[in-house]
């Protein structure tokens, strides 16, 4: 995979080197994607972006309270090939104490003084007692400045908002797969309904309470067929309020789901254009996930010795490298009792997003919108 991309739009030019990202004179990219920027220079903006980036205080910390689920979304990243989700039993000897005492212990030795949780399943609302005394451990440690959950939204009731609150956690990811008929397609409840309009319930009960709530929309190559009367349902039912926004996802193969359609020309064409569409509507959008370089996970996995930026961590006391491994059979890359083993990285070691040569197009896809979104309506992202 090149290090440099870089594409020619209408008025700029956007290069990209690193999952970091430069507007430039239009005329600096040729119109087959070349650049005419020498090295040094790209290394130079290259590390300006990034002493921007290590100015954070926080250390992020994933938690997986276990992989359960409700639903059973026919791609599910977490199900193995023979429909089996990862089992996640803690060792007895392992105490929610001894897990916040190494995030603490590991955030003092980053530099960092606080601590970012993010709350993920399987779908985390099952298990919301086991949330609440997670966050309770770690605030004797350290403070915690920001909790996000991500959730499916089915689980979204009273009772669970009040924990919610309790923890501080007001940003909420709630994924939808496209308009209600393709989204109860793929994200179905264990009995086989179709969870399309408990979500949008959900959401509206999160925004009323005063959540933020970002809505992920899995793309598919049928699912991005039917955007535009997602985008339309949304604004019939829920409008934009500002404590909303949205952003499309580019739906990763699995064991369980292949889409060779994804890698055509035609569906980043069609990609960018839900971009396009949802900024015509007038909701406010998001960053495409996966841009490469996620803080967690974005070292490479040669790197012995590394210290990792971001830790996952599951309810058994086992560390990750990513959320994409978390929980999976022989993948974890140390323990909350001996820390990281960097022995294990070169087997384990796992990064999102397109840095693996096999997403190209994910590449091609998120660019192609940051471009688009710069080029026509000045945004940057
Ligand atoms: S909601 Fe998430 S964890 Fe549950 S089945 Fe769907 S993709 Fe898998």
């Amino acid at each position: 995979m090149g290090e440099v991309w870089a594409k020619r739009g209408n008025r700029i030019s956007l290069v990209e080197h690193k999952g970091n990202y430069f507007i430039v004179p239009r005329l600096l990219v040729t119109a087959n994607g070349g650049t005419c920027l020498r090295p040094w220079v790209l290394d130079r903006l290259l590390s300006m972006s990034q002493l921007k980036k290590d100015s954070d205080d926080a250390l992020s910390v994933t938690y997986h309270p276990g992989f359960a689920c409700n639903l059973t979304c026919s791609y599910c990243y977490q199900v193995d090939s023979s429909g089996l989700r990862p089992q996640n039993k803690r060792d007895k000897a392992i105490t929610t104490e001894q897990m916040a005492r190494f995030l603490a212990g590991y955030a003092r030795d980053m530099g960092k003084s606080e601590f970012s949780v993010t709350y993920l399943g399987g779908e985390p609302l099952l298990y919301i007692k086991d949330i609440l005394d997670f966050h309770r451990c770690l605030t004797k440690f350290m403070p915690v400045n920001g909790s996000f959950l991500v959730t499916n939204g089915v689980l979204v009731n009273e009772e669970n908002i009040k924990y919610l609150k309790i923890i501080d956690c007001y940003t909420i990811q709630i994924t939808i797969d496209g308009a209600e008929d393709v989204h109860n397609m793929y994200r179905k409840t264990k009995s086989g309904w179709g969870s399309y309009r408990k979500i949008i319930d959900s959401i509206l009960l999160l925004l009323q309470e005063g959540f933020y709530v970002s809505i992920r929309v899995n793309v598919t190559s049928v699912s991005i067929n039917s955007i535009e009367s997602l985008l339309d349902d949304l604004y019939i039912n829920i409008g934009h309020p500002n404590n909303m926004s949205i952003y499309f996802a580019l739906i990763d193969n699995t064991n369980m789901y292949h889409d060779s359609i994804k890698e055509s020309n035609e569906y980043i064409d069609k990609y960018v254009n839900a971009y396009r569409v949802a900024v015509k509507k007038g909701f406010k959008i998001s960053r495409p996930g996966h841009s490469g370089y996620c803080s967690t996970c974005r070292t490479p996995r040669s790197e012995l010795g590394y210290q990792p930026e971001g830790v996952v961590l599951t309810s058994s006391g086992k560390l990750y490298s990513c959320w994409d491994s978390a929980g999976q059979q022989s993948m974890e890359v140390g323990n909350v009792i001996d820390g990281y083993n960097p022995a294990a990285y070169e087997k384990s070691w796992v990064q999102c997003g397109y840095l693996d040569c096999n997403k190209l197009s994910q590449r091609e896809a998120i660019n192609s919108v940051i471009l688009m979104l710069k080029d026509e309506f000045n945004m940057i992202l």
